[in-house]
């Protein structure tokens, strides 16, 4: 398993050019991108691995991308289940979409359990010499005089040793918590949405499927009508068992106490023998939140960059957030080797400071695309009338898969692609 105990690192060896907090992930993608460019990087993680990540384990084709721009090999051989597509239920109709075969992406999609890949990530990271130390929290940033963040301080192993890491740039991968930015002043964003999702393990025959399940037409049907703008899930882990859980996307528009009911609803509208209830779980329901549309920044303050969760990068069209994580990781990577080649002072800071406006515009109209969609799922009618109706087009299916994923090849790609493009320059970032 990655990682060394912290106890096994003496004081003089806790500097590093670039220290990441977190080995989610945001946290070993930065860490290996930063490898990538000879930096000396530490990882501080305060669990130790395997660790359970509540999560549906499962990676779009963007999240594949991610992982092979980083060498991992995703091949069934390395124990990888891919999936051809999705089974999208909704308003009485069902209908599979394959991924799109597209240039800039994968045509295949992937799970594995999060306590695997977080752990297979980290140890990617420390192959390439990342120097990661697990059992280690971080309490608060370390800053200068100026109130510049030049490390962190932590506690490590069972009786909380305390430490310092130093280091001229910090990036906090952290996952929702977001601590460090906290403490900076840096909170969450109370005009971006905040997820809440919920998910257990069942052992079901629906373990091995070609296609992933998932539904948008989950608000409890009956007098009240309450407003649940979220999805379902039905992810085949291929070991016997299926990861299945429902997501509220938008905490702001619905009320998310009755999450554990809906999905229970839901998962009774399959056959008994698919055995997806809570009589076939082998874990216990858990949740925990999901962080959109760039819903804590700015990204960087005072020598610390934000990636993946603690940035709030999940995509509000679907709950994904695995591979935005491992995108920005990238992203505050090479932020980081470009601010280190200049001098400390202006120059630096200037390069730093570009980074909350690079995820803007990579994400921002998409964002605002998705911030939009929410508005309209939490209209029950609405959902229920395009699911009944648009489900029964596998075209327009597929785009719409395309547009939510965010997977297109953008204005060089085909007619649904273009289209799509163009939607998506209609719309200011947000
Ligand atoms: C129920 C549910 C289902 C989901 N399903 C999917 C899905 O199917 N596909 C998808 O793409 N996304 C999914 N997501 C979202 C996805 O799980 C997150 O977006 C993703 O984990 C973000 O990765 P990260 O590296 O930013 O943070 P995390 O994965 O949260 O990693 C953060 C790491 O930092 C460590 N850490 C935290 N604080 C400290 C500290 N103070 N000191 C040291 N270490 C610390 C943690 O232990 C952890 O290892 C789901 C989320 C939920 C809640």
């Amino acid at each position: 398993m990655p990682g060394t105990t912290a106890a096994q690192s003496p004081a003089a060896d806790r500097i590093a050019d670039v220290v990441v907090v977190g080995a989610g992930p945001a946290g070993s993608a930065a860490a290996w991108w930063l490898r990538q460019a000879g930096h000396d990087v530490v990882v501080l993680e305060k669990a130790d691995f395997p660790r359970e990540k509540v999560c549906g384990d499962g990676l779009t084709p963007r999240g594949v991308k991610a992982l092979q721009d980083m060498g991992v090999d995703t091949s069934p051989a390395a124990g990888w289940i891919r999936h051809k597509g999705l089974r999208v239920h909704g308003g009485g109709e069902i209908t599979e979409v394959n991924w799109p075969h597209l240039q800039r992406w994968p045509d295949y999609s992937l799970v594995l359990r999060r306590s695997e890949l977080d752990a297979r990530l980290a140890a990617h990271a420390e192959a390439a010499g990342a120097r990661v130390h697990t059992g280690v929290t971080v309490t608060e940033p370390l800053l200068d005089e100026a109130g510049r963040v030049v490390g962190v301080h932590a506690q490590a192993g069972p009786d909380r040793e305390p430490q310092v890491w130093r280091a001229p740039l910090v990036v906090s991968a952290e996952g929702l918590s977001g601590r460090l930015a906290k403490s900076l002043g840096v909170v969450r964003r109370e005009d971006r949405p905040l997820g809440i999702a919920v998910r257990r393990y069942v052992s079901s025959r629906r373990s091995v499927d070609d296609y992933l399940d998932i539904s948008f037409d989950l608000t409890p049907a009956g007098p009240s009508r309450d407003s649940m703008p979220g999805y379902g899930w039905i992810f085949g882990m291929g070991d016997g068992t299926a990861n299945v859980g429902f997501g509220l996307l938008d905490t702001r528009r619905g009320d998310g106490s009755k999450r554990n009911e809906v999905l229970r609803q839901w998962l009774a509208t399959f056959p008994p023998e698919d055995q997806l209830d809570e009589e076939h779980a082998v874990t216990p329901l858990r949740g925990a939140g999901l962080p959109m549309a760039l819903n804590r920044g700015p990204a960087y303050t005072r020598g610390l960059l934000l990636a993946g969760d603690a940035a709030g990068t999940v995509n509000p069209f679907n709950g994904e957030g695995i591979s935005y994580a491992m995108e920005t990781g990238r992203m505050a990577a090479e932020t980081a080797v470009d601010a280190l080649a200049r001098p400390e002072g202006p120059a630096r800071e200037s390069v730093l400071r570009r980074y909350p406006e690079r995820l803007r515009a990579d994400y921002g109209r998409h964002h605002r695309l998705g911030m939009g969609f929410l508005a309209l799922l939490a209209r029950p009618d609405v959902v229920r009338f395009a699911t009944a109706h648009g489900l029964k087009r596998p075209a327009l299916v597929g785009a719409a898969m395309r547009l939510m994923g965010n997977l297109t090849d953008g204005r060089d790609g085909d007619a649904v692609d273009r289209a799509v493009a163009a939607l998506t320059r209609l719309v200011p970032a947000v």
